[in-house]
């Protein structure tokens, strides 16, 4: 008899994106003549950079003849694309990163839900609150929690992301093994300075923990002070694993492209306490279960590290920190508080009553579609997410349309 992982089976189905979806087609219907803006999904909407698709078209031209024809690559990415990243990304900000540390993939989602099949079954993860819930999912599957009650998964320590603490949550009281933080935050929009991210690699250091950095979002730090990377904090190396995505930095969320970062001082035990080094781990993890990120695609991830790549980005980016600012500014005059938009697509605003009820005046009065906080754990209650992917134009039509609802 073929049985299942009941793990599954502890799965909280995620209604948030398809009730958003069911809302939104109901208010369609009923008022068709109405245009829908849609500030909700984290999603970008403007073109791949030009100096991308002149490196992507050239690639696929290779493929075309016999001599230039590329099969099978290394499946930690190719030397072109690891150099760059070594280079631009981490020894320009003086973090200490070679190429053979990074490995390219087809997306930081991919990446960051695998690299939980290297730790044992019964160690103890720290996950913030609210999240992206990729990290917990995938531990729920693993089968490291127990059963969702009262809205959390039993066994987890939650780290509570709220106003109080600006978003940026405290250290553990006690021991954890595993820890998943992502600065700048999906949903929050929060960021993380330098010395607090340093307790973090120190409480990592003094309980044998491991962090799990996702930075997705650091291509939005304008704040030079903060940090783009955990390696540009001292002692992390030995500590930390790190995720990126081009699919933020560049518009790649429908061309697929993404690295990791494992130093090869990383760490973990096994039970009488002998040390291992993950990078062989997850090179084996990688080469047995991964075949390589597509040439064209790498070719065209390597065009952003041009210097005429370098300057698409940066103008890429620029536009939409535009749009956080305007809705920044208009959620301010309305007097609501919130987090994020300095250097973060996100806008977290507390909307002063329930996620989804707000998010319903949004939608049937403003005719503007945002996430209701609560769909990314209990913190988010009271809160919703504006994402500033769209156009100039969606962007001002929606914060007008919301203020002359909420003034
Ligand atoms: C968008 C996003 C990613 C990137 O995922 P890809 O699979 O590379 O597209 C990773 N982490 C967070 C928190 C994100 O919001």
């Amino acid at each position: 008899m073929i049985t299942i992982n009941e793990h599954y089976l502890k799965l909280q189905a995620s209604y948030l994106f398809s009730d958003i979806a069911k809302r939104v087609a109901a208010f369609q219907a009923e008022n068709p003549s109405q245009s829908v803006i849609k500030l909700g999904i984290g999603d970008v909407t403007r073109a791949l950079p030009g100096a991308c698709i002149e490196a992507f078209h050239k690639a696929v031209d290779e493929m075309a003849k016999d001599v230039s024809f590329r099969g099978y690559g290394p499946e930690q990415g190719y030397a072109f694309l690891r150099e760059a990243i070594a280079a631009n990304d981490y020894r320009a900000r003086g973090a200490d990163i070679s190429a053979d540390e990074i490995f390219v993939s087809d997306g930081a989602k991919c990446d960051t839900g695998n690299i939980q099949e290297l730790f044992s079954g019964d160690i103890k993860i720290a996950i913030p609150d609210p999240v992206y819930p990729v990290y917990l999912d995938t531990n729920v599957m693993a089968g490291r929690t127990g059963n969702f009650k009262d809205g959390r998964y039993e066994g987890l320590i939650y780290l509570d992301s709220t106003k109080e603490n600006n978003f940026v949550p405290a250290l553990p009281a006690g021991d954890v093994d595993l820890i998943y933080l992502c600065f700048p935050n999906n949903p929050t929009g929060s960021t993380i300075s330098k010395e607090a991210l340093k307790t973090w690699v120190d409480y990592a250091r003094d309980h044998k923990a491991l962090i799990l950095f996702d930075a997705a979002y650091e291509a939005f730090i304008q704040d030079d002070s903060l940090p783009k990377s955990i390696f540009e904090i001292e002692g992390a190396r030995e500590v930390a694993i790190e995720f990126r995505s081009y699919s933020k930095t560049a518009g790649f969320t429908g061309t697929r492209c993404a690295f990791t970062v494992v130093p090869k001082e990383c760490a973990a035990f096994d039970a009488k306490g002998n040390r291992h080094f993950i990078h062989p781990l997850w090179n084996r993890r990688h080469c047995t279960k991964f075949n390589g990120v597509s040439y064209p695609v790498q070719r065209a991830a390597e065009a952003i590290y041009s210097e005429e790549g370098k300057a698409q980005t940066r103008e890429l980016i620029s536009y939409y920190m535009q749009n956080a600012e305007m809705v920044c500014r208009g959620i301010k005059e309305l007097g609501f508080d919130y987090v994020g938009g300095q250097n973060s697509p996100y806008v977290w605003i507390d909307g002063k009553r329930d996620s989804w009820e707000f998010f319903d005046i949004l939608l049937n009065k403003a005719g503007v579609v945002c996430t209701p906080g609560a769909g990314f754990g209990r913190c988010g209650n009271g809160y919703i997410r504006i994402s500033a992917f769209n156009s100039h134009e969606n962007v001002a039509a929606a914060m007008q349309r919301i203020r002359q609802v909420l003034a």
